[in-house]
């Protein structure tokens, strides 16, 4: 089942203004007549009106979760055509709302409009299709996950990060292998996919708390700036984007107002502003304070990856505590816990 959200893939040139418009699933099938060459049927499902990610907000992942269990059994796999710009937020959020998914959710787009000449919209397409479709010697789906295919990787949903504004090349996962390379042959890197032994069912999850906020430090970060976020109304977790190994500033008065909101019961989730690594608060004394004024450790999770989680753990009414702790496991493969530690 092909799903039409939005994003560049589906648009258009206005020819009068020049600006980028979305137009219909009829319309995308009529330029990319290769879509009847696949040997099984291909339904659709479309948003309507289509979005620009950029637009996207719980309610529309959401939708996205009726559609795919509405019709879960009927299909042997999912593709879901998206804007690049929170591709990876959705991406995120449908692993943890997608519990015991045991078939492929692929997400891809593309940077150049479909009805273009060099658009990269058309090889996406039908390679996700392809992926989405593939199955194992045994009949098993060889990605049973919520992935990201773009350009020539196959990559874990929650682990990965737009990174270019203009390359086809767009999405990186730098903590996590890549699931599949597709060359002449589409590569599967079995050994990092997840699969579960026994069969799963399919747990769709509705609930999500959007009282989050990302403070991304920077030096010379105020303390009011840092103050008016901790004390936003109805504040529930902070995404807190931190330097290099999870290290921050060790002022009196940035750890107080840290811990105080920590006390009060404000989850805060250490990550790192590096697109690759981890965070390890024991490492430099700048991280140990932290630790100890009642940070968690968002280990190498993404930000989208840690604030979808955040949204998902508050909205089934955690509390502080039980939230804190499952932030240190993994749910959907979106965080490498180091057993040995
Ligand atoms: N603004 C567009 C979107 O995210 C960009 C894209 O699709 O690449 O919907």
């Amino acid at each position: 089942m092909l799903i039409y959200t939005g994003g560049t893939i589906g648009m258009i040139e206005n020819p009068e203004t020049g600006a980028l418009e979305n137009f219909n699933f009829e319309q995308l099938q009529k330029h990319v007549p290769e879509l009847q060459k696949f040997t099984f049927p291909i339904d659709s499902y479309q948003f309507d009106p289509p979005m620009d990610s950029s637009d996207m907000e719980p309610e529309a992942w959401r939708k996205l979760v009726h559609v795919i269990s509405e019709h879960y059994h009927q299909y042997t796999g999912f593709v879901i055509l998206h804007g690049t710009d929170t591709m990876a937020f959705t991406a995120s959020a449908l692993s943890f709302m997608l519990e015991g998914l045991d078939k492929p959710v692929i997400l891809t787009g593309s940077q150049l409009p479909i009805g273009v000449l060099r658009t990269d919209g058309k090889e996406n397409l039908m390679t996700s299709i392809e992926i989405a479709s593939a199955r194992d010697r045994s009949g098993n789906p060889m990605v049973p996950e919520v992935c990201i295919f773009f350009e020539n990787r196959l990559m874990r949903g929650n682990r990965t990060t737009k990174m270019s504004a203009e390359n086809f090349n767009a999405f990186r996962s730098f903590n996590y292998p890549v699931l599949a390379e597709a060359g002449i042959h589409i590569k599967y890197n079995n050994v990092q996919i997840h699969i579960e032994g026994e069969k799963r069912e399919l747990h769709p999850h509705y609930l999500l708390d959007t009282n989050i906020a990302i403070l991304k430090l920077f030096p010379g970060i105020q303390e009011n700036v840092v103050a008016a976020t901790l004390a936003i109304e109805g504040l529930k977790a902070v995404v807190l984007e931190t330097y290099g190994s999870g290290n921050a500033s060790r002022k009196e008065w940035f750890l107080r107002r840290l811990r105080d909101a920590s006390e009060r019961g404000v989850v805060i989730v250490n990550v790192t502003q590096c697109s690759a690594g981890t965070v390890e608060m024991e490492r430099y004394e700048t991280g140990y304070h932290l630790l100890k004024a009642g940070i968690v450790s968002g280990h190498d999770s993404t930000t989208e990856s840690a604030v979808t989680k955040l949204m998902f753990l508050l909205g089934h009414g955690y509390s502080p505590d039980e939230v804190r702790r499952r932030m240190n496991e993994s749910m959907a493969g979106e965080i490498s816990i180091d057993l040995s530690k």
